[in-house]
């Protein structure tokens, strides 16, 4: 068995190949990662709203706190009534009991990460859970295809 899975969405601009559909809701553009990947501590999404979008509820979670990453574009956060604005580069963490929603600008889509984890397991920060290996790096091992 490996150490590591893969996947490739693609490309941002082609996100919404990837269609999400749980229940009634169906939302194309948003890619959950940890049954692709088999991830075991923390949930991924790659999501893309296009421009003058709003997800169509609120929400909030019972464990899990949320961090979101704007790649590109520019839009909105709403967090318990707060509007806080989410352009690149802007990072959000919204606890559990946070309501909250999401909406992209009028202008062009907005490109962002999600990455749900329980809240308080963090056990470590920065590199703290990392250990360096004796060996040599090198390069000269086989391609796998991705
Ligand atoms: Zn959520």
């Amino acid at each position: 068995m490996s150490n590591y899975s893969v996947f490739d969405a693609g490309q941002w601009q082609n996100l919404d190949q990837h269609v999400f559909e749980y229940g009634p809701i169906k939302a194309p553009g948003k890619v959950f990662l940890s049954e692709k990947i088999d991830s075991s501590g923390c949930e991924v999404s790659l999501n893309r709203l296009e421009a003058g979008q709003s997800y169509p509820f609120l929400h909030r979670h019972n464990r899990h706190e949320e961090v979101f990453i704007a790649v590109s574009g520019r839009g909105d956060m709403q967090v318990d009534g707060e509007i806080i604005p989410f352009n690149e580069g802007t990072v959000i963490r919204i606890a559990p009991e946070g309501v909250r929603s999401i909406r992209s600008g009028a202008e062009e889509p907005l490109c962002f990460l999600c990455i749900q984890a329980t809240a308080g397991s963090l056990s470590s920060r920065f590199i703290g859970d990392g250990e360096t290996v004796p060996g040599e790096v090198r390069w000269d091992g086989p391609v796998m295809a991705g």
